[in-house]
């Protein structure tokens, strides 16, 4: 590509994050969010490489116009990195939720925005508001090459036994009603990392991601392929998260909302925004850096919540070193997964069944690739940082060539 740079968006509903990224060197050049989109108040924050943050408050009626400003900053003449818009040869959008329409990326045609459409209804929070930055990145760049990385493609090699939930088969005919899965760009760029760094053939190896952010998941990975992931239909499923309640048994929604007198959008809500490690201890935080400091004071709220959030991770590991009948190496990704090392070890201390031996110094460790298992352990423990942006710009560059 002469145009060797890569803008990847992720787009919100009221929100826009950016990073213009070189191809070759795989540099980030300048990043930055919009907030508050269509909200009064709305602000836009920028940072080029090396250079301070700036951060202006202006209107931004739409998304078409947080756009126009994020293009803005980038070839300004004080601030900007770039020349002119030529300079950005292609731009990679990150798409929530692609169905069973897209096992991988795609450049974007209009035959492809109709197919990311038709998937709406499976996340009707996201997809629109994708759409809505992938159309307005279209109106104001018509000649440059966009390309859609779904959250949901690597997952689509998972088996049919994984993937369906035991309910009447036609729900899955009629209306799709499966297991989808998310965050599929991070298990894919951490699961391959993975296997650079083991020195070892992707396609030979087992391989178990935790993604553990605000939102998180986990997969697992044989000889290459998603085998099964914890996210469902939509990200409400699997593991205990920052806010949401993650697996539990479904005639709890019907018996809360007669408890509290609530409709099942309420209770969904709750499920959403005010469960997981936030409802587990007491409202007190969603942050893990605010339930460890408080766990270190003795707080017993905090307690629960983190030993509740790290059994569920153990026992998804159990579950997927079963379904790929053993475990080569086990990641840890993401916020809580790269810099909380009392999930790691609160996790790992399950794990004794693996041969896995932590190893507390390594442990310690934040943010970087770095084994933490011993070198006699069986099954080896990492810590993958992940990067869906970068990934996002490689797609991207594969695809726009
Ligand atoms: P998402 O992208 O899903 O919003 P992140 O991957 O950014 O989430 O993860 C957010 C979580 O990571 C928060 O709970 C936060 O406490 C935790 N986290 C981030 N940085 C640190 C840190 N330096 N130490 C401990 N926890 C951290």
């Amino acid at each position: 590509m002469t145009n060797s740079n890569i803008l990847v968006i992720n787009c919100g509903s009221s929100s826009l994050k950016f990073q213009l990224i070189n191809a070759e060197s795989e540099e980030v050049i300048a990043k930055g969010l919009c907030e508050r989109i269509g909200i009064e108040g709305s602000k836009i924050s920028y940072t080029p490489a090396g250079g301070e943050k700036y951060e202006t408050v202006t209107p931004m009626e739409d998304h078409t116009q947080a756009i126009r400003l994020v293009l803005g900053a980038i070839t300004d003449e004080k601030t900007g990195v770039v020349k002119s818009l030529n300079e950005i040869g292609a731009v990679g959008h990150r798409v929530v939720h692609g169905g069973e329409k897209f096992a991988s990326s795609v450049l974007i045609n209009d035959e492809v925005l109709k197919a990311i459409e038709e998937c709406n209804d499976l996340a009707p929070l996201h997809n629109p508001a994708n759409l809505i930055g992938i159309r307005a990145c279209m109106e104001l760049m018509p000649d440059t090459p966009m390309a859609a990385v779904f959250d949901t493609a690597f997952h689509q090699t998972m088996p049919q036994e994984a993937y369906l939930y035991g309910l009447p088969y036609h729900y899955y005919e009629d209306y799709k009603v499966r297991r989808y899965g998310f965050h599929g760009t991070s298990h894919s760029f951490v699961s391959r990392r993975a296997a650079q760094i083991l020195g070892r053939n992707y396609e030979d190896l087992k391989i178990i991601v935790c993604h553990l952010g605000n939102g998180a998941s986990i997969s697992a990975v044989k000889n290459g392929k998603c085998v099964d992931t914890s996210m469902g239909l939509t990200p409400l499923e699997g593991l205990i998260m920052g806010t949401r309640c993650g697996d539990l048994d479904p005639a709890i929604v019907e018996f809360l909302c007669n408890k509290e007198k609530k409709t099942v959008q309420e209770i969904l809500s709750v499920m959403n925004k005010e469960s997981g490690v936030l409802g587990l201890s007491g409202g007190f935080s969603s942050d893990f850096r605010d339930l460890v400091s408080a766990y270190e004071r003795g707080d017993e709220a905090a307690g629960r919540a983190l030993k509740a959030f790290s059994y569920r991770v153990a026992k998804y590991i159990g579950a997927y070193t079963a379904a790929m009948n053993g475990v080569d190496a086990i990641c840890f990704t993401a916020g809580i997964g790269e810099n909380t090392s009392l999930v790691r070890t609160m996790t790992a201390s399950y794990l004794g069944y693996l041969g896995i031996e932590l190893d507390e110094e390594a442990n310690k460790k934040r943010g970087e690739e770095v084994f933490i298992s011993t070198p006699e352990s069986k099954t080896k423990v990492l810590i993958v940082p992940t990067n869906e942006e970068l990934a996002i710009a490689r797609e991207t560059v594969a695809l726009a060539g």
